[in-house]
């Protein structure tokens, strides 16, 4: 079968490498890809981004399946479109991704469905939000209610910080529609970790647990990113706490869709806070999957993808059993220069031609690409072209052995004014 995904960053060339494994994949489209989407065996790039091009491409193509990589396409109703003219495609429809684009939507969701989360109220008149934070006590939460790519949330620690935010987003509309309304939460204490699992509408399938790292500097300094970092399996996720994520979160979400008339088909993303009492409260949920969770997730995949995502589908998911590999993963993402705020594009990449020949002698490392292009075509230079250039990933029996691998691998890697955290996994 042909198949199809969309996107362009570390994650989805994961996705395209794992799927491109299965005996089932004749061939794997990627739109638009990257230079290493390019390199992998029955992976092809296509360069069309708009959702009329792709149902187009996938009708003319006849594309049995599609995965759909970042959140934006969701919202603007990809899945619909797709589903409209037949098309089989792996994602919730807008209406249902509104849990990831529309903060209030999902805290209305939640208060409906008794999934624990923040107490939150709604806003689009400033002089309303300015009184209702002057009664607050700090720290305070302001978030934006659309997609604002991580630049949409506000721990306030000072009250003239909470009343900017408000401005800044009210007032200034600074982030344009997105910010049009917004949402003030408590503030909640505890460790933050992630849960992802896949569902076809009824079935859950929880998918290995994982952990990223946010910011952009060790110790978790500097700017928040799109995340710089990830490993799996998560520590921090006990079978116990596994299990009251699934009853008390994840169940309800699929339960509370199914009710609601509007089946959650998809990855499914939940970001909590776990209190030191082990108390769960949801602080937000992404309609896909997290990148760079996924690159080390599918690290240690031992299923066939392809066939997981057949079965999403059909509704079969309970037919399949899910297989990981036992060892770590961990991935190291090596970003542009600028980055967050000013990626530099055009450094020229060096070390990947050799590692590409190491790369294909050893199942144990992968490095998968996120803003890389060609510099021209037929040339073999590469050079980066996002904030978020590669994601060095390993396998090791432990942590410190996957940390290991994974940074001796980034280490033969350069480009100029190469940012990378050196504590992925802690304790270095
Ligand atoms: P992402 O970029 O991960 O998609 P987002 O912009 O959708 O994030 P959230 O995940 O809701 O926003 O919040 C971003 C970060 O802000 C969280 O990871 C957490 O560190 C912090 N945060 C959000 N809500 C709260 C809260 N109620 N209490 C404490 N910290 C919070």
């Amino acid at each position: 079968m042909k198949l199809l995904v969309v996107g362009g960053g570390g994650r989805e060339h994961a996705l395209a490498w794992k799927l491109a494994q299965s005996p089932l994949a004749e061939k794997v489209y990627v739109a638009p890809g990257n230079a290493g989407t390019v390199m992998e065996a029955r992976v092809e790039n296509i360069s069309i981004t708009t959702i009329p091009e792709l149902v187009t491409f996938a009708r003319q193509e006849n594309i049995t399946l599609t995965v759909v990589g970042p959140e934006a396409y969701l919202a603007e109703g990809i899945v619909d479109a797709f589903k409209a003219v037949g098309l089989k495609i792996i994602g919730p429809a807008a209406s249902v991704a509104r849990l990831e684009s529309s903060k209030s939507f999902a805290k209305a969701f939640m208060l409906r469905h008794g999934i624990p989360t923040a107490l939150g109220k709604t806003f689009d008149d400033a002089v309303a939000a300015h009184h209702y934070l002057d009664q607050h006590t700090l720290p305070v939460v302001i978030k934006a209610d659309g997609l604002a790519a991580g630049k949409g949330v506000i721990v306030a620690q000072t009250p003239q910080e909470a009343h900017d935010a408000v401005d800044a987003m009210l007032v200034e509309n600074r982030l344009g529609e997105a910010g049009a309304t917004i949402l003030i939460e408590d503030f909640l204490e505890g460790t933050e970790a992630s849960f992802m699992v896949l569902s076809d509408g009824r079935n859950i399938l929880p998918l290995a647990t994982s952990q990223d790292h946010k910011r952009l500097l060790d110790h978790d300094q500097g700017p928040n990113t799109g995340g710089m970092g990830a490993f799996s399996p998560a520590p921090v996720i006990s079978p116990t706490l596994h299990a009251k994520i699934m009853r008390e979160v994840i169940s309800p979400v699929i339960e509370g869709m199914k009710h609601e008339a509007v089946p959650y088909v998809g990855f499914l993303y939940a970001g909590l806070m776990i209190s030191n009492q082990g108390n769960i409260k949801v602080l937000e949920f992404n309609c896909r999957l997290g990148d760079p969770e996924t690159q080390a997730i599918l690290m240690r995949l031992k299923t066939d993808l392809t066939s997981l995502l057949t079965h999403t589908v059909s509704g079969t998911l309970d037919r399949i059993d899910i297989e990981w590999d036992r060892r770590v993963a961990l991935c190291v993402v090596m970003a542009a220069h600028g980055y967050p705020d000013t990626p530099r594009k055009n450094d020229v990449i060096n070390g990947l031609d050799i590692l590409q020949t190491d790369q294909a002698k050893s199942a144990d490392f992968r490095i998968f690409h996120a803003g890389t292009r060609f510099i021209a075509q037929n040339s073999p230079e590469i050079v980066t072209a996002g904030g978020r250039v590669l994601g060095v990933t390993a396998l090791g029996e432990n942590i410190r052995l996957a940390q290991r691998l994974a940074y001796e691998t980034a280490g033969k890697i350069y480009f100029d004014g190469a940012q990378l955290r050196h504590d992925i996994g802690g304790g270095t």
